[in-house]
């Protein structure tokens, strides 16, 4: 994909995901949740898990903040179901070293490359990795626990 390209499909896919959000609700019987603010933006989400041994059987998202941070919890629910936690990790880390400017294995993304457009925007980065951070924190805890990107 050009440079040019995956702008266009940034901009398209920040807007879709950020007018319909997927797996946009509450879940009642999740088994891990966190939640993730991110104060310079006022981005403030909740994120939801169900694990069922060691596969991510449904996972979640709720809350409030700029299309970029709702876009990108949006894309992570849809990559991250169905996934093991080995897998999650990896896309996890993947998606990480993309938005943060480093050299990522692209075929561990997907659909998730467009998310490297937020490196044109780097007061948005934290905005994009907030659900991400969000989900691994509740991934590693199970109690329900806060973190900042502060
Ligand atoms: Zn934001």
């Amino acid at each position: 994909m050009s440079d040019a390209d995956l702008r266009d499909l940034y901009q398209q896919v920040i807007m879709d995901h950020n007018k319909k959000p997927r797996n946009f609700r509450e879940m009642d019987n999740a088994n891990h949740l966190a939640h993730g603010n991110n104060p310079l933006c006022g981005d403030a989400l909740v994120v939801f898990v169900k694990l069922n041994g060691d596969v991510i059987e449904d996972v979640s998202f709720q809350g409030s903040g700029c299309a970029i941070s709702v876009a990108s919890a949006s894309l992570m629910t849809e990559a991250l179901k169905g996934k093991t936690l080995e897998q999650a990790e990896e896309i996890y880390q993947q998606v990480h070293k993309q938005m943060t400017g480093e050299e990522a294995d692209r075929s561990a993304l997907g659909k998730l490359e467009v998310l490297s457009g937020v490196k044109e925007f780097p007061a948005r980065v934290k905005c994009a990795t907030l659900s991400w951070h969000t989900m691994h924190a509740a991934m590693d805890s199970d109690h329900d626990i806060s973190i900042s990107t502060e």
